[in-house]
């Protein structure tokens, strides 16, 4: 585990839903990511992808937002219930 002392790592990450800028697919934090705080996120595979759909990772990277993002499918409020 390395040791960074960027401001953004020490605030827990929103949920957002969002989209790689280069291929479109919806970036999806799964497994370790999801409890890994991270800023820039990589378009890659995900278990929904298959033979039939086409849109799998394209292996971009990006930072969608100046502050840590955890990518959901979509984002509960809690307002909406
Ligand atoms: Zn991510
Ligand atoms: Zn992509």
């Amino acid at each position: 585990m390395s040791i960074e002392l960027e401001p953004w790592r020490g605030v827990a990450p929103v949920d957002v839903v969002i989209y790689c800028p280069k291929c479109g697919k919806q970036h999806l934090d799964q497994g370790e990511f999801l409890t890994r705080v991270h800023r820039k996120h990589l378009c890659e595979h995900t278990p929904e992808d298959s033979p039939e759909n086409p849109k799998t990772g394209c292996g971009h990277l990006w930072v969608p937002f100046e502050y840590a993002t955890r990518g959901v499918l979509e984002v509960i409020r809690p307002e909406d219930s």
